[in-house]
């Protein structure tokens, strides 16, 4: 079965965030099983500086708004890239720090369009897997270009919270018919939705957890799309990511100072130390070390972490973050660390080595996200035995089990209500474990989960094949 991945991000040529891990690493696993994969990505920047043995395959144009636009085609194995310099060779992939690129509704409607070109000139396709609003077009783009043609298109939404909405004069410089500006096709409140384009052409709707897949149907969690997606609610369905034990292993995982697995877990501190130490901070190695590493945004509950951060650096605790973001949220979180040196800790950078440190260094990792369609920190954090302190919501309900001290069952510590005072309540239930039994029960079941690509892969193939009548 032939399928093209189309999406705006994949490690390891390029990641912002869980999207790029998920189209970077899911293609492989599904190679693994027997599908023929191949993705398809923008050439930034970042990937020309890469030095990555690229293979020009040809150059073409397409009519894009009044004119004949250039680009072309490059490929590395199973990769193709679309080059169009104008649009993706940019210092940032989708914004820089004054916002969004006010040009990202020709840059991504280009990539989709071309995308699907590019899919027909190869030969086609069995189905053709779009992701996030970015590529959202690509169903709305084959139900106008090639309605006839047999390709089934899914869409999964890695965050609703991001639908890429523009003014409604796009339609023309997108080369959207303006029949489709309508309450049935794009139009959304006056403006142009490329998110509910994609929802209602793509043939089926995935998400990234089970929970999530509900949550979007509701208007608490729909940012006013729930009725959009309720109505393909037969067509949808929710596959946790999983994440790949081989890139993501503390017993093999090469920039951490000593390698360790369940049975080796007490070495763990030593990273704890080491990273301290490198970070020269005045933060006690002999303190549980609490973690976060994630985008400094409202959806990833920063601004709690925020409030109760003065609190924390009152108890026996140190606090790490590794996070960009919003401008006020880094601001805010770095003037807490200066006035706790010896507690507090603030990276405002994206760095994946260290991340990695990090993971390998705490002993609690936390997630207090107001919602999170599956969340990949949680995944990685329970590999490397820091216990996940999180909010029950989306993929977090899924994959993290409330620990139980009577039966000795859960693999965190979760809790219900996002505000500030279940947070501090949970960190410091959370605390009182550590470091004894409880805790080691914990850290032991966490380390044993198996969260990898193995069976959600399955699920992808089933879908595929559901839908494709095809094995
Ligand atoms: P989202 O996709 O919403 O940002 P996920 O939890 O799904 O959140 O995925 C986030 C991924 O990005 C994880 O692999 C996490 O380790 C990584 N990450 C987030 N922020 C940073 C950062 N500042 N430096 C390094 N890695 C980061």
């Amino acid at each position: 079965m032939k399928i093209y991945f189309v999406a705006s991000e994949a490690v390891p040529f390029v990641k912002t965030g869980g999207l790029g891990d998920v189209s970077g690493t899911l293609p492989m696993h599904l190679r693994n099983i027997g599908l023929d994969v191949d993705l398809v990505l923008p050439l930034y920047k970042q990937i020309k500086e890469g030095n990555y043995p690229l293979e020009k395959l040809f150059s073409s144009e397409i009519i894009f708004g009044d004119h004949l636009l250039p680009y072309s085609v490059h490929r590395q194995e199973n990769t193709f890239f679309i080059e169009q310099d104008s649009f993706y060779n940019r210092e940032e992939i989708y914004n820089t720090p004054g916002g969004d690129y006010p040009d990202n509704n020709l840059r991504f409607a280009f990539f989709s369009r071309v995308a699907l070109e590019l899919i027909y000139k190869l030969g086609g396709a069995d189905v053709i897997h779009a992701h996030d609003w970015q590529t959202a077009l690509l169903p709305v783009y084959k139900n106008i270009y090639y309605p006839n043609s047999q390709e089934k298109v899914i869409l999964t939404i890695h965050n609703l919270a991001y639908q890429g909405i523009y003014d409604a004069i796009t339609i023309p410089m997108i080369n959207i018919p303006d029949s489709y500006f309508n309450i049935e096709a794009l139009e959304f409140y006056g403006r142009v939705n490329y998110l509910k384009g994609g929802i209602i052409f793509s043939d089926f709707l995935t998400t990234v957890s089970p929970t999530y897949a509900k949550e979007i149907q509701t208007e608490q969690h729909g940012f006013a799309l729930e009725g959009v997606i309720s109505k393909k609610r037969k067509n949808l369905q929710g596959i946790i990511n999983g994440i790949d034990y081989d890139y993501w292993n503390p017993e093999t995982d090469p920039h951490i100072t000593i390698n360790y697995g369940e049975d080796s877990v007490f070495q763990k501190k030593e990273n704890k130390k080491k990273l301290l130490a490198e970070l020269k901070t005045g933060c006690s190695s002999d303190y549980p070390l609490i973690a976060f590493v994630g985008r400094l945004v409202s959806q990833k509950g920063i601004d709690l972490i925020i409030e109760i951060a003065d609190q924390l650096a009152n108890l026996p605790a140190n606090l790490i973050i590794l996070g960009k973001g919003e401008k006020k949220y880094e601001e805010e979180i770095k003037a807490r660390a200066l006035s706790h040196p010896n507690n507090i800790i603030v990276l405002t950078t994206f760095d994946e080595i260290l991340s990695r440190k990090i993971y390998a260094a705490s002993d609690f990792f936390l997630m207090p996200s107001q919602f999170e369609p599956c969340g990949l920190g949680q995944l990685i954090a329970l590999k490397y035995g820091s216990v996940p302190i999180v909010r029950k919501t989306g993929g977090l309900k899924d994959t993290i089990q409330d620990y139980h001290e009577k039966t000795a069952c859960g693999n965190g510590i979760t809790y219900e209500k996002q505000d500030a005072e279940e947070l501090m309540d949970s960190i410091k239930r959370a605390l009182l474990y550590f470091p004894g039994e409880n805790y080691i029960n914990i850290q032991a079941i966490g380390m044993k989960c198996d969260y990898s690509w193995t069976s959600s892969a399955r699920e992808y193939l089933s879908l595929y094949r559901q839908l494709t009548n095809k094995e």
